[in-house]
């Protein structure tokens, strides 16, 4: 990715560098109450019951938390998690191979999982629905089915977005939780929380410049303090003050709302080349040659939140917020 704002990990080292900081219990999960306090609940529930925890379907943008959450599921459950992706169980021997290998109550985590292939998803079905396997093996006039019992199991499913899923899949989840954009306090407190993980001296108007720059994505929080950290100990005298978090974003083109080159090029491009909208997603796509599923997973979905764009019946339309943020003036029809 050459993009320094997205919220995919951007190499291997930041996925390691980032286990030290991630959290392991509801506890320290910050932000969501709602998803935290139902989760609580269920888990609580399910636990005292001695069952496996219901299904769940985990929804939100990317860099949310979502793999996260699921790790704590099983953590807070007792139970171990096997973790595996929409793309990767390609042929039904795979998800069969998986879903033989859990123990009563474990989670199956499936990154992705609106990515399956149809014919993964209807083993799924029937294993989510009775902890059931139906396999056809041989073929021909040869072939058989079998059922395999399985042991009580959860899958937790995550997805970018609740309408990406087939509806019979969807309606398998007896659990769902989308999961918000991060308000700025929360941000904050994610922000201080990996600085004292990571031993890094920050004040509280440094952790909110940061928190306030990360595009609502814990992710993005946690890479911007790395590389404030390298900023402060290089140019300052390794404390991040408001004042150094802010250099070092503008060193890294970060804006103060922040946006960066992609952002404004989107921005810029629905202003100048489609007098401000309405613009379908696949024309807004090719004019600033990125993929539809980025603009419409990652780049969008941040600008809607925050007030930048509009999504109309016809398309997408900028506000007035966003002639504002570059200083121009807004063309009247008359
Ligand atoms: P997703 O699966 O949605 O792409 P992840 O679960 O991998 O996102 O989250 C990315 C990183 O952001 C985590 O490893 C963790 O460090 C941090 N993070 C995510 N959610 C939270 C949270 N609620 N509180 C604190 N840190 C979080």
């Amino acid at each position: 990715a050459d993009r320094f704002l997205t919220p995919k990990p951007v190499s291997r080292v930041e996925e390691v560098q980032d286990r030290t900081v991630r959290p392991q219990t509801l506890a320290d999960y910050q932000g969501q109450p709602v998803v935290r306090e139902q989760m609580e609940i269920f888990i609580h529930a399910a636990r005292n019951r001695n069952e496996a925890l219901d299904h769940t379907l985990i929804f939100g943008p990317p860099g949310l938390g979502k793999t996260t959450l699921a790790n704590i599921i099983a953590n807070e459950m007792g139970t171990q998690i096997k973790t595996t992706s929409g793309p990767v169980l390609e042929k039904a021997g795979d998800v069969a191979a998986m879903l033989t290998n859990l123990e009563a109550g474990d989670i199956l985590f499936i990154d992705e999982i609106h990515r399956l292939s149809p014919n993964v998803e209807e083993i799924l079905y029937p294993a989510m629905e009775d902890y059931q396997l139906d396999i056809m093996i041989g073929e021909g006039p040869a072939a058989r089915s079998i059922k395999i019992e399985l042991p009580p199991f959860t899958l937790v499913g995550a997805t970018t977005r609740a309408g990406l899923l087939t509806s019979p899949l969807r309606d398998r989840f007896g659990i769902v939780q989308r999961l918000e954009y991060y308000s700025v306090d929360d941000l904050t407190s994610i922000v201080s929380r990996a600085a004292a993980l990571t031993k890094t001296p920050i004040d509280p108007d440094g952790a909110r410049e940061i928190a306030k720059r990360s595009r609502g994505t814990p992710r993005i929080a946690n890479r911007l303090l790395r590389r404030a950290r390298d900023y402060a100990e290089v140019k300052g005298d390794g404390a991040i003050t408001a004042a150094i978090a802010d250099l070092a974003l503008n060193m890294l083109n970060v804006d103060e709302r922040g946006f960066d080159h992609m952002d404004r090029r989107m921005l810029l491009a629905m202003i100048e080349k489609f007098d401000g909208g309405p613009v379908g997603v696949d024309s807004l796509a090719a004019a600033i040659s990125e993929e539809r599923d980025t603009l419409e997973d990652v780049l969008e979905p941040y600008l809607i939140q925050q007030g930048f764009i509009m999504r109309t019946p016809r398309g997408r339309v900028v506000t007035d917020h966003a002639y504002a943020h570059f200083g121009l003036l807004k063309k009247t029809s008359e």
